[in-house]
Order: structure tokens, then C-alpha cells, then sequence
């Protein structure tokens, strides 16, 4: 793996059953990826398993001699936006997890999504009850744990944040805390409604997310084409060029002042060969 740091590292999502060292590594290895994002929980359950500490070493050893900034995803159920009780306290127990490991795997961010407001809330009741669930999750947060990266969805539902201003009321909800970023994922923003294609599309899009986030807020990039077409509020993924929004934009994502130093994860179909296939791919298009 490569121990000098591009502008935008390359990398991928990366299975770890059978071992977060032993086998996500070595895949990361195998696709010579620049840097990895990982599950440590089932992504569909509430599971909130316990680590080995020694894949735990590793890996974090491993990433940290190659400069490979790694990354959490957290479950996809947890939504503390819901009106349901149990969901919302197992969604704390959720994150919590994912967070404490994030720590010791020596993870840079953990990637939450931004849930919805469920049962007919309004955004605003739902938002309050984000705040008074993660703003305590964002205090216990030292200098050494991973940030809070929060990841608009394709706005599928009665989504909080699927715009680039729909994340303006959530950071407000947060008090703008010091560990709070963004992971902005193409394929979510492009099914929202932002145009991303042509010549302004991707640096318009970007420039709207700073002008809501401010600067340095944009922390991790999950760089996904869509099989569906702008606007379509469908959260499904594409190899990079093989979808509606194409090569052009993720060239053009290389080159926004917003993007200096942020890392790309895919996150795209049709398994090892797909994925290094596409990690290959956006290297050209940021290498030239
Ligand atoms: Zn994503």
C-alpha cells in the first residue's frame, strides 16, 4: 500500500468477516487501496459485537505505517430520528458502539446516516430529538476518537437531510459541534436532485455544501455512480462511469478547493474485480 499521501486517496468499502486485519487488509491490499472504510456490527441488525483485540492491533498498526486513513460505517438502522422509544435507544447503543470501536481500530471517522422523521413527525420534532440524543454522544468525544460524519441520503421518505441545505438545521440542531463532519456521497446527492453532471454541476453542488457546512466540515467522499437518473430519490449504486452520472464529475470532485486531502471510498457493485476496477479507475481520473 502506498506510503505517500495523493490529494484524494482511493479506496473502498471492505468485507472483514473472518478477520478486520487478516481478511479486510488483505482486500484492501489486493485492490491497493489508499484507504478503507469497514462495518464493525452487522449492518442490518443491533448487534454491538466485541472486537479481537489483535486484528484490532493490527489493523491499526497496519493502516497507520501506510498512511491509509480507515473509516466506520455504522449500521444502516439506526435513525434517531424515529418515533419509536426502542429504536431510538438502541440506535445510541448502536452508534455508541461504533464509535468506541472506531477508537480502537484507530479510525479517522464513523459514518452515520441522517435518518428520517418517522410516524408523520415534523422535521423540527425529529431534529430535537437528534440533538438531545447525539449532542451528549458528541461530548463524550475526546481528541483521539474517530468524528461524527454525518451522510445525507437520496431523500427516499420523510428524510432529514438529502439536500445540501437540509444539512444547515441538522449542524444547527448540533451546535455545530468541533466533531461533527460531513461524508457526502455522490450517488445519494445525485438521486436528491443535485445535477452533478456538466461543466459547473459537481463544483455547484460542492459550493452549495459550503456555503451551508462552511469550510473544512467535508471529511470523507463516498464516490458511487447512480443506475438512476437525477432527482430519482433511489439509493442505487453504480461502478464509477457506468451510471447516470458518469466519469466527467468525479474528475471534476478531484479538483474543488473543498476536496483537498478528503478521501474517496466506493462503495459500488460486482465485488472484488468491480471494486478494484473502479479504485484503479478514479485513480486515472485524479492522476490524469
Ligand atoms: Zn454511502
Amino acid at each position: 500500500m502506498s506510503t505517500q499521501q495523493s490529494r484524494n486517496p482511493v479506496g473502498s468499502h471492505v468485507p472483514v468477516a473472518g478477520g478486520l486485519a487478516s481478511v479486510g487488509l488483505s482486500y484492501a491490499r489486493d485492490l491497493a487501496a489508499e484507504t478503507v472504510q469497514v462495518f464493525v456490527a452487522n449492518p442490518r441488525g443491533w448487534a454491538t459485537p466485541q472486537g479481537n483485540p489483535r486484528q484490532d492491533e493490527e489493523f491499526r498498526a497496519a493502516c497507520a505505517a501506510g498512511s491509509i486513513p480507515a473509516y466506520v460505517h455504522a449500521p444502516y438502522l439506526i435513525n434517531l430520528g424515529s418515533h419509536t422509544e426502542a429504536t431510538v435507544v438502541r440506535s445510541v447503543e448502536s452508534l455508541r458502539h461504533s464509535l468506541r470501536r472506531g477508537r480502537a481500530i484507530g479510525a479517522r471517522g464513523v459514518v452515520v446516516h441522517t435518518g428520517s422523521a418517522t410516524g408523520g413527525r415534523t422535521r423540527a420534532v425529529a431534529l430535537k430529538q437528534v440533538r438531545e440524543h447525539l449532542l451528549p454522544l458528541l461530548d463524550e468525544l475526546t481528541h483521539d476518537d474517530p468524528d461524527l460524519l454525518i451522510e445525507s441520503t437520496a431523500g427516499q421518505g420523510a428524510s432529514l437531510c438529502s439536500r445540501t441545505w437540509d444539512f444547515g438545521p441538522y449542524f444547527e440542531a448540533l451546535d455545530a459541534h468541533p466533531k461533527l463532519g460531513v461524508c457526502l456521497d455522490t450517488c445519494h446527492i445525485f438521486a436528491a436532485g443535485h445535477d452533478l453532471t456538466g461543466p459547473a454541476g459537481t463544483h455547484q453542488t460542492l459550493d452549495l455544501l459550503v456555503d451551508t457546512i462552511g469550510e473544512g466540515r467535508l471529511k470523507l467522499i463516498h464516490a458511487n455512480d447512480s443506475q438512476d437518473v437525477v432527482g430519482a430519490h433511489k439509493d442505487r449504486h453504480a461502478n464509477i462511469g457506468a451510471g447516470h452520472i458518469g466519469e466527467d464529475p468525479f474528475r471534476a470532485l478531484m479538483t474543488h478547493p473543498a476536496t483537498e486531502n478528503v478521501p474517496l471510498i466506493i462503495e459500488t457493485p460486482g465485488g472484488k474485480e468491480g471494486h478494484a476496477a473502479d479504485v484503479e479507475r478514479l485513480k486515472k481520473l485524479r492522476d490524469g
